[in-house]
C-alpha cells in the first residue's frame, strides 16, 4: 500500500468540491443540508452534488449502488430549493456521477436532460454494462480488460458531457507497468487534448484504496495533465478531511500535476 508523506504547513485549501453524494445511492448517509453546512463550516465556496446517476439498462437490471430513475426528480428538486436558500453563503451545483455505457448513454442523456442538471462527472466502475461485468477495481491482469477500460474512458470523454473524470485510476491492473502505461496513457492524452481534468480522489486516499495510484499520477505528471481534487463525500464529515485533502495536494505537487478548481457546466443548455 502506498503511503504519502505528511504535508508541510503551507498547503493550499480546497474551496470547491464537485463530488458529493446523497443517501439516494444507497451507500451514503446525511441530509443534503448537513453536507452543505459542513462545506460552509470548512470554507468551501462551491459545492457540487454528483450522486450516482440512475442507469437505464436495457435488460431492466436495477443497481444497488445508485439512485433509481424515479428518484432523480426528488434529488434535483431538493437541491434547487437548497441552492436558493443558501445562495448568499455558498454556490450549490447539481451534477451526477455517471458511467459511460456506449449502448445506453444517449438514453441516459435524454432522460436527465429533462432536469436542470449542471454537469456530469464520469465515474467508470464497470465496463460496458454493470449487470454483467465485474467491478473494475478488483485485481485483474487482463490486458484486454485494461484496454477496454482506457478506450471506454476516452470515448466517454469525447461525448463532451463529462466535466471531469472521477478516480481515473480506479482500474486495478496488476500486470507489468509497461502495459499499464501503454493503455492508461491514452486516458491522459485524451484528457489533455480535450482539457478535461482528472480527479485525485480524497475518499480513496482516506480509505487506503488502490487509488490515488502512484504509477498513474507519475504518468499524468509526465504527460502534463490537469487534475482536480474531489472529496467523493458519502457522509457530511467527509466534506473536509483535511489530512487527506492535504495528501491529494501533495500528490499533485510530487508529480508536477497542475490543479484546477473550475469545471465546465457540461449539461447546461
Ligand atoms: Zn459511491
Ligand atoms: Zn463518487
Amino acid at each position: 500500500m502506498l503511503t504519502w508523506k505528511v504535508l508541510s504547513q503551507m498547503t493550499p485549501r480546497l474551496t470547491a468540491n464537485y463530488h458529493t453524494h446523497t443517501p439516494r445511492c444507497q451507500h451514503a448517509r446525511g441530509t443534503e443540508r448537513e453536507f452543505i453546512e459542513a462545506a460552509i463550516a470548512n470554507g468551501i465556496k462551491t459545492l457540487g452534488f454528483a450522486d450516482h446517476s440512475p442507469q437505464l439498462l436495457k435488460n431492466g437490471f436495477v443497481s444497488g449502488i445508485r439512485m433509481l430513475p424515479e428518484q432523480l426528480p426528488g434529488y434535483v428538486d431538493t437541491l434547487v430549493k437548497l441552492r436558493e436558500e443558501y445562495k448568499d453563503k455558498i454556490e450549490i451545483l447539481i451534477g451526477l456521477e455517471a458511467e459511460y455505457y456506449p449502448d445506453i448513454f444517449d438514453d441516459l442523456i435524454g432522460y436527465i436532460s429533462q432536469f436542470p442538471i449542471d454537469y456530469l462527472i464520469m465515474g467508470q466502475h464497470y465496463l460496458f454494462d454493470e449487470s454483467t461485468s465485474p467491478y473494475v477495481s478488483l485485481p485483474n491482469d487482463s490486458e484486454d480488460s485494461l484496454a477496454d477500460y482506457a478506450d471506454q474512458l476516452c470515448e466517454g470523454m469525447r461525448t463532451g458531457k463529462f466535466a471531469y473524470v472521477a478516480h481515473p485510476d480506479l482500474k486495478n491492473y496488476v500486470g507489468p507497468n509497461e502495459i499499464y502505461e501503454k493503455h492508461m496513457s491514452k486516458i491522459c492524452l485524451t484528457a489533455k487534448e480535450l482539457d478535461i481534468p482528472l480527479e485525485i480522489n480524497v475518499l480513496g486516499l482516506w480509505q487506503k484504496r488502490i487509488y490515488p495510484s502512484e504509477k498513474f499520477w507519475r504518468l499524468a505528471g509526465e504527460i502534463g495533465n490537469t487534475a482536480i481534487i474531489g472529496c467523493d463525500a458519502h457522509s457530511p464529515e467527509a466534506i473536509y478531511l483535511s489530512e487527506f485533502i492535504d495528501g491529494c495536494f501533495e500528490i499533485a505537487e510530487k508529480y508536477g500535476v497542475k490543479l484546477t478548481e473550475s469545471i465546465r457546466m457540461t449539461m447546461k443548455k
